[in-house]
């Protein structure tokens, strides 16, 4: 597995590819991403977009950063700042969230209860995501799941790979950590 400085480098290496709709606000994602792993958290980063691709807020993990907090999500911390900031959007229906890894079960559920119109991620998480999975919602999750699109992110190739090798970075030493908080 490469360091940080080698996932850096990788990063500042890549020209944006403009052929792609969402490269901006991925090149974003995956730059929050790096900011995770370098406060000790989860290599995951988000963005929240309007139609014009203009970024209306973002987030990165901080499960680890200064404590333990469960709910520091990327897409969570997105979304709170989307409340703070743009309390003023009724129809959230041309909102974006772009999240460099497919949502686990609790942001993907906040999503959809966000009224968020697109959820899209640069690398799937057969793991632990939920987005790919929404047949398995109970019936009223399953019907605001419809009133939503789940897909990849129109991003470059090698900005995906890099957003699954962000999400697998430090995963031992994370996952020590978690039972370090959760179990003692
Ligand atoms: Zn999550």
């Amino acid at each position: 597995m490469e360091d940080l400085e080698q996932l850096q480098d990788r990063f500042h290496s890549m020209k944006p590819n403009e052929d792609y709709h969402d490269e901006a606000g991925a090149r974003r994602a995956c730059l929050l991403a790096l900011q995770a792993l370098r406060e000790g958290s989860y290599g995951v980063g988000a963005v929240i977009v309007d139609a014009d691709n203009t970024i209306l807020a973002e987030g990165y993990n901080r499960v680890f950063s200064n404590g333990f907090h469960t709910a520091r999500h990327a897409e969570m911390e997105a979304l709170d700042e989307l409340e703070r900031n743009c309390p003023y959007i009724s129809d959230r229906s041309s909102l974006k969230l772009l999240v460099t890894l497919e949502p686990c079960p609790m942001c993907f559920s906040r999503s959809l209860m966000s009224g968020i119109g697109e959820v899209r991620f640069l690398c799937a998480d057969p793991d632990g995501g939920m987005a790919n999975r929404c047949g398995h919602l109970p019936p009223t999750w399953r019907n605001l799941a419809q009133l939503q699109q789940q897909r990849v992110a129109h991003c470059s190739e090698p900005l995906k790979c890099l957003a699954r090798d962000l999400a697998q970075a430090n995963l031992p030493q994370l996952r020590q950590q978690l039972m370090l908080h959760i179990r003692g």
